[in-house]
């Protein structure tokens, strides 16, 4: 790329790539001043102005006197030739075209503002007329920290005095009043504080991160080790010994992880906090963290899955924390998996990735095998905590009333924590009350009038709501088919319901539920998590939510109401996700001094599924399921794409799938196989017909190349649309 020319004098013309769907770079002359190869840009485009990025020389071939000029270029770093190959080779990948991937790119709000000023304040030169203890406050404030500056609120709320004491100051010279840019480099983290004494495993794993990360090469190392081995406190000296280096560190975790908790943690290890970047972050705070890391201003990012399209100047190391989690995998518009997204590009920068795990994803368990990546084990739980120890109750064995989940070996178990003042946990993966309602007098069953799915009853709104497209309608009065009065009944048990029995069951306990749509916010659940830590409940009831990275030192009990649950369905991973949730669900248990159980309620406690659960033997399961994939061709043994293509009208998605799966030339071309097309599982989700197609290929092949030849040949038209999936999680 070398022969390329960095810099681009006015009027010369460039290629600008837009966020716009288009799908090819734009001609447009340099402005005056000329602008950077990378340099972020306004355009005009029709009669809008677009945001855009200076791809390269323009390609020309018409009358240049019609060329229009770039507006401005913005005030922010240009995009650096990484992220350009970065943006570029994860589009050829997923199959998405550059303007939706410069779009990840572009996420910041007020790219395009001028550099905005704020005024802060700090210590004058001037003496005050006369002293009050007001005016006292605000000095004493000043002196104790120095030469810093506040922000008039934060000095005021600091001094507890009003706005208006500082003003009075300002006016007599004893504070002095500044404009600064108002996004403001991060605090520096210092990675020379002291860190924990290490364990043995712990030590040999940073010292060969340590090593890794002074290659200055890419490389990936799966971390694994029980929830509580001290995963986290080895990821941070790799990170202290990035920071060394002079380079970034971009430490990725699931949404809901990402806490008030780990900020702390990390504040204590290197002194200051790190930037922060997902859904609950100010706009302001978002375009300061932005421009930050674009500018060498923020050394640690802590974020969310989307943070691996900020434009870091010099990333040295990325975590994927909770590797294996599935919401890493970007299920709307790009589909892309965060995981492999971070090595890719850390292999276009030459960066370390770590890849943190109990239960590792079976991709990243066989890429360790085959030598791709770096294993590192943590055998122990750090400290006193033991393992759980993991029983079956087998339910065919039980006598349970109908309508009752919670068998009375369980009711024994939660029963005798409650006496000992610890808590415990019931998991359901259900979200709502029943998952079915249906008629007593007609059978007919409750479903969604655009999705065809059931709908679930969600007591605590008072509503019936559809899990595909989240419509809700009230309960109605009498069965909507055969009009019968006071017959409908609900059916099988949710996470409210579930709650229900344990009042009645434990009527002295207090009982918290926790589920996503019980809370209106992600913070309001956070802190509802933090309370309940601290002790303000007996029993937990939850959903999926709980098992993800939360730290109850009380639970010594988790019972798993139905361990079958996710052993049904046709899904590729499901015994996989089943084998983590399990396991993870039960890491729950006795993570402080005392010894934990895990209870798994089952049907068929002979299936290899929830026997490799128990046993432990996690090597053994991951082989099993190993073999059977490979068996199967399937990944990551083989490669899979699906394809779904939905539209109001049914006779065109069938049609066009029917023509995709007749012109498969292109891809039998390269060995891979067309499924379909069928109906997808669900087949109408808000009111669009769903119709997928399956592409299996041998590994090794080019897959994305024969699909996009293979697309090439239908014309989506209308109300039809079409999303491929390369390596799809889920088969909804
Ligand atoms: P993981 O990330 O594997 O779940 P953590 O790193 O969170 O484990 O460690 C679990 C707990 O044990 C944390 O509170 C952590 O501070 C503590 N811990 C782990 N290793 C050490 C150590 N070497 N010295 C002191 N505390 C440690
Ligand atoms: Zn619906």
């Amino acid at each position: 790329m070398s022969d390329i020319p960095s810099f681009f004098a006015e009027g010369t013309l460039v290629a600008v790539m837009t966020t716009q769907p288009l799908d090819r770079a734009l001609d447009y002359k340099a402005p005056e001043g000329g602008c950077h190869i990378g340099a972020f840009v306004e355009v005009p485009l029709g009669p809008r102005k677009v945001p855009g990025v200076v791809w390269g020389p323009g390609v020309g071939g018409f009358d240049l006197s019609k060329a229009r000029a770039i507006n401005r270029v913005l005030d922010v770093a240009p995009m650096r030739e990484e992220m350009q190959m970065f943006l570029q080779r994860a589009g050829d990948y997923t199959l998405t075209p550059m303007s939706a991937m410069l779009r990840l790119a572009t996420r910041a709000p007020g790219l395009g503002d001028p550099p905005s000023m704020r005024k802060v304040y700090r210590m004058g030169s001037g003496t005050p007329d006369r002293e009050t203890d007001a005016r006292r406050k605000v000095l004493e404030v000043l002196s104790q920290f120095g030469g810093l500056s506040f922000t008039l609120k934060e000095l005021s709320d600091e001094a507890g005095v009003t706005s208006s004491v500082v003003k009075g100051l300002v006016k007599q010279g004893v504070v002095a009043e500044e404009d600064t840019p108002r996004d403001m480099p991060f605090a520096r983290l210092d990675p020379e504080r002291p860190s924990k004494e290490l364990t043995d495993d712990q030590a040999q794993a940073v010292a060969h991160l340590k090593a890794a990360i002074q290659s200055g090469d890419y490389g990936t190392t799966l971390l694994r080790g029980v929830t509580g081995s001290g995963k986290t406190e080895v990821y941070l000296e790799a990170v202290a010994d990035t920071l060394r280096q002079g380079r970034q560190a971009l430490v990725l975790l699931p949404e809901i992880a990402l806490t008030a908790e780990f900020l702390t943690r990390i504040e204590a290890r290197f002194g200051a906090r790190p930037a922060e970047w997902h859904s609950g972050v100010t706009m302001t705070e978002r375009r300061r963290t932005w421009k930050m890391v674009g500018q060498g201003g923020a050394q640690v990012v802590v974020g969310a899955r989307s943070a691996l399209f900020l434009p870091f100047q010099n990333l040295g190391l990325i975590v994927v924390d909770e590797e294996h989690d599935t919401s890493y995998k970007q299920e709307d518009g790009v589909l892309y998996n965060a995981r492999d997204m971070a090595v890719l590009r850390a292999s276009i920068v030459g960066a370390q990735v770590v890849l943190a795990s109990a239960t590792p994803s079976l991709e990243s368990w066989s890429n360790a095998e085959a030598g791709k990546y770096t294993r590192l084990d943590l055998t122990s739980r750090f400290g006193p905590a033991v393992l759980p120890e993991l029983r079956t109750i087998d339910m065919r064995a039980e006598t349970l009333p109908s309508s009752r989940w919670i068998s009375p070996s369980l009711q024994a178990a939660v029963t005798d924590r409650i006496s000992k003042g610890e808590q415990s946990l019931l998991f359901l993966n259900r979200r709502g009350y029943a998952p079915v309602t249906i008629c007593r007098a007609c059978g007919h069953q409750i479903g969604c009038d655009t999705c065809d799915a059931r709908m679930v009853e969600h007591r605590f709104l008072k509503r019936l709501m559809c899990h595909q497209c989240g419509e809700t309608k009230p309960m109605p009065e009498v069965c909507p088919s055969c009009e019968a009065e006071d017959k409908l009944a609900a059916v099988g048990p949710g996470v409210e319901r579930l709650a229900e029995e344990a009042v009645a069951l434990f009527p002295e306990a207090r009982i918290a539920t926790l589920s996503s749509d019980l809370f209106g916010s992600a913070r309001a659940l956070k802190e509802q998590i933090v309370e309940i830590a601290e002790g303000a409940a007996d029993i937990i009831i939850g959903t999926q939510l709980v098992a993800k990275g939360h730290n109850f030192p009380l639970l010594t009990l988790v019972g798993v109401i139905d361990a079958d649950l996710g052993l049904q369905g046709s899904d590729l991973r499901a015994a996989e996700r089943t084998f983590q949730l399990m396991r993870q669900v039960a890491g729950r248990a006795g993570r402080a001094e005392k010894k934990g159980t895990a209870m798994l309620q089952t049907f068929q406690p002979e299936h290899p599924v929830i026997r490799a659960i128990l046993s432990g033997d996690e090597e053994g399961f991951w082989r099993a399921e190993a073999e059977e994939r490979r068996q199967a061709e399937v990944p990551p043994y083989g490669r899979m794409a699906g394809v779904i293509l939905s539209s109001t009208d049914m006779q065109q998605v069938f049609d066009l799938g029917n023509e995709l799966a007749r012109r498969d030339g292109p891809l039998r071309q390269v060995g891979a196989q067309v499924f379909g097309p069928a109906p997808a599982p669900i087949a109408r989700i808000r009111g669009r017909h769903r119709v997928r197609l399956l592409v299996k290929a041998p590994k090794g092949v080019a897959l994305q190349a024969a699909l996009k030849h293979w697309i090439g040949q239908v014309r989506v038209t209308g109300q039809a649309r079409l999303s491929v999936d390369i390596d799809p999680q889920s088969f909804l």
